[in-house]
């Protein structure tokens, strides 16, 4: 992950300070590698080696496994509401209780967008008065979300995404059979979100990116036949095809831009072709909701999509 290398510079000189707050808020959203930024913190803290985090002590390997006895991780992926307030009673157990192994003890609370209003005020009393060995770290995907007192008293870091080429250069580094190419065309399908760039590629995703990169190329040449029939090899199920209009969208918008202020771009899409792509996608992913037949949603798709970039029928 490419981006966070400035932020942890910050974060060392912060700690190497000591001006570390007990409270520390990561913000960034999905893909942007909070939670990993979140542990690296936890084992920068605990870590007794000269560098810290050197991520070969036993403190660092046991956070990294999740097994350190003095790190303890709340909340994930439950989504909004599933953060609820017995989490925190249990950090309020645990909380003045001393460390087991370690000189401090660091509660990583992941998500905290998800946790409920009840849960967020009572989290509040362990933020605002912790026992000197307690550090807090919190992820959230935006500080909006959230009460403002439990900002007030954080210190809030935002994970910027990554530009187009940091999220190219890391997604060649993650996969080898990647080709600067695809590499780029992934950054753009997924408007420089690494995270969910390399989930699609693991998930087997990338023929569908692909196809959303041919799609105009193919359209120019007349070729909307051959776009349905790979459409309908490989959207099967509405998740593909979202999955498909979703990369279109990103691919067709971005290069539209890029294009309008002259910068090279990897699929030739005008700024017109761009919005006028962009409406068609809006209605095509409205049917994709309702109760549509994929099938004619695609044929519909191809038809539309041949008026834009010109092909005949
Ligand atoms: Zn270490």
């Amino acid at each position: 992950m490419p981006v966070t290398k400035e932020l942890k510079r910050t974060l060392s000189s912060v700690l190497d300070e000591g001006l570390l707050s007990h409270a520390v808020l990561i913000e960034g959203e999905k893909g942007t590698g909070r939670k990993e930024l979140a542990l690296w913190l936890a084992k920068a803290i605990l870590c007794r080696s000269e560098k810290r985090p050197c991520e070969n002590c036993s403190v660092c390997r046991k956070i990294e496994n999740g097994n350190h006895p003095d790190v303890e991780i709340f909340g994930g992926e439950g989504g909004a509401r599933s953060f609820h307030i017995e989490s925190i009673r249990e950090i309020k157990n645990s909380l003045w209780l001393a460390p087991n192994e370690s000189e401090q003890k660091v509660y990583i609370l992941l998500n905290v967008e998800n946790m409920t209003a009840e849960a967020q005020n009572a989290l509040l009393k362990s933020l605002e008065e912790p026992p000197a060995h307690a550090r807090f770290i919190l992820t959230c995907d935006n500080r909006r979300s959230l009460l403002d007192t439990i900002i007030s008293r954080s210190t809030v870091y935002t994970l910027e995404p990554p530009t187009g080429d940091e999220c190219a250069a890391a997604l060649m580094d993650e996969f080898s059979d990647f080709s600067e190419k695809d590499a780029k065309l992934f950054a753009v399908a997924y408007g420089g979100n690494f995270g969910a760039a390399k989930q699609a590629k693991e998930e087997g995703k990338a023929d569908i990116v692909f196809l959303a990169a041919k799609t105009p190329e193919i359209l120019r040449k007349g070729e909307s036949y051959t776009l349905a029939a790979e459409l309908s090899s490989l959207c099967k199920t509405r998740a593909d095809l979202s999955e498909y209009l979703e990369r279109l969208l990103n691919i067709t918008g971005r290069c539209g831009i890029d294009r309008a202020a002259g910068k090279n771009t990897p699929v030739r899409v005008t700024p017109i072709e761009a919005v006028k792509t962009s409406d068609i996608i809006e209605r095509g992913k409205t049917a994709v909701l309702q109760n549509c037949s994929l099938e004619l949603i695609e044929s519909w798709l191809c038809m539309e999509l041949s008026g834009v970039f010109g092909g005949n029928l």
